[in-house]
């Protein structure tokens, strides 16, 4: 499975207050001696690294509030270790503030690229640098909530997961009082570990997102897509009997198998796809639906991958199609 990163993970209003921790990637002692003393008079607490690998495990496994990033490092230098943390969805959040002690305007606009929010040209003034953290965590934290509150999902921009509750709710009681036709679908990318595994998690995130685009393009205005979790999506399709629905995630399904990833062009990337689907009144419950998908994408795993299993919700009809 992969990875919600925690920090969109809590349920919404559940964004706790707890002391905020800044990590340090410098390789010059002197720097970590200041800061360390003077951020936790702040009440913030400091981790610190001394290189840029260090500085990036320490950032996957603790998630800081905040990242204080030295440009000029022997070895990996802060521009690389702003790439990585910004292609891993785990640390795609995490404010990153540039320190450099070179005045080199071209890693100044490489920087705010790559996705900084700050910039502090060393000798550094600690009360500016403590106004500036205080405001990077401050604007993370409006970010973070506002995401929850608009239901969006941090690495995809699709609908997070619950926004498809609250959608998906509506659609089935709609579905059962006025019984007009109602499909879904969800779909889960094939081997998605091992192509963390085998390509590292950036690649990994590159195929959630690309899956996400494909969704956005193929799917019609009325269907509502949303990330349901992991590498798993799940497609409302309004006004649309199971077998249109078929053919709609069957175009998705044969459109992720055709691209050809940058980091991996020997590798395709394929998903399987379970719909259930109503031509008219269901009285089945929200819940009922979901299990009867999920039970058809089981089968679409189990019989090969690459392919759709669809189902009516009364479990009649089958339609298997496969690439
Ligand atoms: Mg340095």
């Amino acid at each position: 499975m992969g990875t919600i990163p925690p920090t969109l993970a809590t349920p919404e209003g559940a964004l706790e207050e707890r002391t905020p921790v800044a990590l340090l990637i410098d390789d010059s002692p002197d720097v970590h001696r200041l800061l360390a003393m003077r951020l936790r008079s702040e009440g913030i607490d400091v981790v610190s690294a001394t290189t840029g690998s260090d500085g990036i495990r320490i950032a996957q496994e603790s998630l800081p509030s905040v990242v204080l990033l030295d440009i000029d490092m022997p070895g990996m230098d802060g521009l690389e270790v702003l790439r990585t943390l910004k292609d891993t969805e785990a640390t795609l959040h995490i404010p990153v503030i540039m320190l450099s002690g070179l005045h080199s305007p071209h890693d100044k606009v490489t920087a705010f690229d790559l996705g900084a929010v700050d910039f502090i040209t060393k000798p550094f003034d600690v009360t500016e640098l403590r106004v500036r953290v205080r405001s990077a965590l401050r604007v993370s934290y409006l970010l973070r909530m506002l995401s929850q509150r608009a239901q969006i999902d941090g690495l995809t921009g699709l609908y997070n997961r619950a926004h498809f509750d609250a959608r998906w709710e509506e659609a089935a009681s709609t579905c059962a009082r006025h019984g007009r036709p109602l499909s879904i679908a969800l779909i889960d990318l094939d081997h998605f570990k091992s192509v963390n595994d085998t390509y590292g998690h950036p690649a990994g995130d590159a195929a959630l997102r690309g899956l996400a685009k494909l969704l956005v393009r193929e799917c019609r205005v009325s269907d509502v897509a949303c990330r349901y979790g992991g590498e798993e999506f799940a497609l409302i399709m309004p006004e649309t009997g199971p077998k249109a629905a078929s053919i709609v995630c069957d175009r998705i399904r044969a459109a992720l198998s055709d691209v050809q990833w940058p980091k991996h062009p020997e590798r395709s990337i394929t998903c399987s796809i379970g719909i259930v689907g109503s031509e008219g009144p269901c009285a089945t419950a929200a819940s009922g639906w979901i299990e009867s998908a999920d039970r058809n994408l089981y089968r679409a795993k189990k019989e090969g991958r690459n392919r759709i299993v669809a189902t009516t919700i009364e479990g009649g009809v089958s339609m298997a199609q496969a690439g």
